[in-house]
């Protein structure tokens, strides 16, 4: 059966058996290293019970793993290539379900709802498309799913901006967003040659534990987005200059400062030192005075 190959010689062999070639502009960079899978597998902290979405499965090295793990597992890939491939793999198994779709379109809520509404726990798990990385976290954390965590095979300098503290040089608009989410932490660092082929970075295993509520109070959350994009559009800027060049260019400069002052944060620090807390001590000033 599928267990009993070492892994690289598995995916060379379904390759081979499937005549397929790797797109690189669908982020097709296969794993192959066991070792790496039992740890992206433990830090999920899977149960019988557990509900996983897996994004690219690729031809299912992942997903055979989360498939002994899990209770149900379904995994959307976005090749139309590799979804026979996979069903002919899992065609034993009712407990995973391969759609096909893209990630940052298909109806998660109806996917969780048809498939994985029995879970005690839900879960998102992937080796992901490098290219979308970020726009699949903005949605699956804004989008407020039922997850308990997110494990995920992403880019070593993006593992490094989801869990930036302030005021260095990898906190940035995503670590803010992620980090009023969840807690992100990296698990582990996985070098480029347990891929096929080897993508042109080096890669880490991020995980996202999800809070039951965001680690700030804010009451305008789509404000708190805008601020906090502008405040890191132009880093080398004051958070004065930045946020009425990027966010209230319509509003007086002098009155921008007040406002920065009025929430006791000096206009002439960077962005990008500002904690969660004095964003949203900001926004909750800008947004009574705006409307
Ligand atoms: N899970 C496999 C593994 O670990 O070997 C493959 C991972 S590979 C890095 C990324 C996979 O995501 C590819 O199979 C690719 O076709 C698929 N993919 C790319 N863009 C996607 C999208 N927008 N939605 C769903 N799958 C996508």
């Amino acid at each position: 059966s599928m267990n009993h190959k070492p892994i690289s010689a598995r995916t060379r062999e379904l390759l081979n058996t499937y005549g397929l070639t790797l797109k690189k502009s669908l982020g097709q960079n296969f794993l192959t290293d066991s070792h790496v899978l039992d740890k992206i597998i433990r830090a999920a902290g899977l149960s019988q019970e557990s509900g996983v979405i897996e994004i690219g499965p690729g031809i299912g090295a992942l997903t055979e793993r989360l498939a002994g793990h899990a209770g149900k597992v379904v995994a959307v890939e976005l090749d139309g290539r590799l979804v026979p491939v996979l069903k002919d793999l899992f065609q034993n198994h009712p407990h995973v379900e391969i759609i096909h779709g893209d990630a940052l379109e298909v109806d998660l809520e109806a996917i969780i709802r048809e498939h994985l509404q029995d879970a005690e726990t839900l879960h998102v798990v992937a080796n992901l498309p490098y290219y979308v990385t970020s726009p699949i976290l903005v949605r699956l954390l804004t989008e407020r799913y039922p997850l308990t965590n997110i494990v995920i095979m992403i880019q070593k300098e993006v593992a490094d901006r989801l869990a930036a503290k302030p005021g260095t040089k990898d906190y940035s608009s995503l670590s803010v967003l992620v980090q009023y989410f969840a807690e992100a932490e990296e698990v582990a660092r996985v070098p480029s040659h347990v891929f096929v082929p080897r993508p042109q970075v080096d890669s880490a295993v991020a995980r996202l534990t999800l809070r039951s509520r965001p680690a700030v109070d804010v009451k305008n959350e789509e404000l708190f987005f805008k601020v906090v994009r502008a405040a890191f559009a132009q880093r080398r800027k004051t958070l004065l200059n930045t946020l009425h060049a990027n966010l209230l260019p319509k509003v007086d400069k002098a009155q921008v400062e007040e406002w920065l002052k009025e929430a006791g944060i000096d206009p002439k620090r960077r962005g990008e030192t500002l904690d969660l807390q004095e964003f949203a001590t900001f926004v909750q000033v800008i947004d009574q005075k705006l409307t």
